[in-house]
């Protein structure tokens, strides 16, 4: 038997009438971009987070280069992320030539709050709060230090959908927010897909031009636009997932929870929850001075794991020309060499879920 460190097609099994019930209803309907389909999803979804105003757009890197452009933050401007972020985060606040200013993460895999302050300076718009693994940021300091300093908030929810801060939903927490729908996401569609979430009247407004042309009526361009619509069949998807998002984020609780008390090995570190926060646990993401050895031996045993992620911004090519170097943000390069995530899925099976904790737990490292 061989464990996959993801299983789409379990997740499948646990709706898949209901998604081809919808998507069969979409082919037939005749409207595939932008229509009744994605306005249900968008009013469903904006709900569901206790959000003004949902956009969905074509994916969760367009949500967030969106975000960044509408909220002016260009050439000049510095934005703060965490060091050890997904590559798209940055990429999203460099879109207009922003400076991405990285803080390093706290025990919990997420930025460090006591650390924004030392690294705000006059020319600081706004912080990135990604909330990553189904972690969430502390949100309480970090909207302090915004209010404080006159910055914007950007959440980043591509891990986080469903996640809670003191109650409030990740995606209210801040000015605008990002969410990703792409297939592995903890509401993911079968395609690519994304949403911008905001209870800014402003930026909801312009971010539904902006998406199509910048256009508001046909062949009227307002401003120099973009296409990032979200399509109807994959907004049916959604609509049909959403229903699932609770269950979803519930399951993967207890597979957590068998995880945190199954696993016993000296020589793995367990992740903690922030106190304050609910987990979506979009990866359960071990740490292992001997990570490398520990990949093989499990891939040895037909257990599949991913590392999330083996090169931090700061060190990609891509970011070069930004000029850190080895040794700039340790917390971030020790993270990339010693993280694992192991298998988490909904559909996850109890002999799985045992086999992966036995096979840990006899891991011998020499
Ligand atoms: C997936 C992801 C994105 C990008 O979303 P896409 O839909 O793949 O463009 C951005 N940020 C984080 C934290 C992600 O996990």
């Amino acid at each position: 038997m061989k464990i996959l460190a993801n299983n789409l097609k379990r997740q499948y099994g646990c709706c898949g009438k209901e998604l081809e019930e919808a998507a069969l209803r979409v082919m037939r309907s005749g409207y595939y971009i932008l229509g009744p389909e994605v306005a249900a999803f968008e009013e469903e979804f904006a709900a569901y987070l206790g959000a003004k105003h949902c956009i969905g757009l074509a994916s969760g890197l367009d949500a967030l280069k969106t975000a960044f452009h509408l909220l002016n933050i260009k050439k000049g401007d510095e934005v703060i992320v965490c060091s050890n972020a997904y590559i798209a985060c940055v990429m999203g606040i460099t879109v207009d030539g922003a400076t991405p200013i990285f803080v390093e993460p706290d025990r919990y895999n997420n930025i460090d709050a006591e650390k924004i302050e030392s690294s705000i300076t006059s020319r600081t718009r706004a912080i990135l709060a990604v909330h990553l693994f189904g972690q969430t940021c502390d949100m309480t300091r970090i909207r302090a230090i915004a209010k404080r300093h006159n910055l914007y908030i950007v959440e980043d929810c591509a891990q986080s959908h469903g996640n809670e801060w003191h109650g409030q939903k990740a995606g209210t927490l801040g000015d605008v927010a990002c969410f990703s729908f792409y297939p592995t996401k903890g509401l993911g569609a079968l395609g690519d897909a994304g949403a911008l979430v905001t209870n800014n009247d402003d930026i909801a407004d312009t971010a539904r031009v902006y998406r199509n042309y910048g256009s508001r009526t046909r062949y009227q361009n307002e401003e120099i636009g973009i296409n990032s619509r979200l399509d109807e069949l994959q907004a049916a998807m959604l609509r049909v997932k959403l229903r699932h998002l609770d269950q979803f984020n519930l399951e993967r609780n207890d597979l957590a929870r068998q995880y945190s008390s199954g696993i016993s090995n000296p020589a793995i570190a367990i992740p903690e929850v922030r106190p304050g926060a609910t987990c979506s646990w979009h990866q359960y993401v071990i740490k292992s001075t001997s990570r490398d050895e520990l990949q093989t031996y499990l891939s040895n045993h037909n257990i599949s794991t991913i590392i999330h992620y083996p090169i931090p911004p700061h060190l990609s090519k891509a970011y070069a020309f930004l000029g850190y170097s080895r040794g700039d943000f340790p917390i971030a390069e020790m993270d990339a060499d010693t993280v694992l995530s192991l298998p988490m899925y909904n559909g996850m099976t109890k002999n799985e879920i045992t086999d992966v904790i036995d096979t840990i737990n006899a891991f011998e490292n020499d």
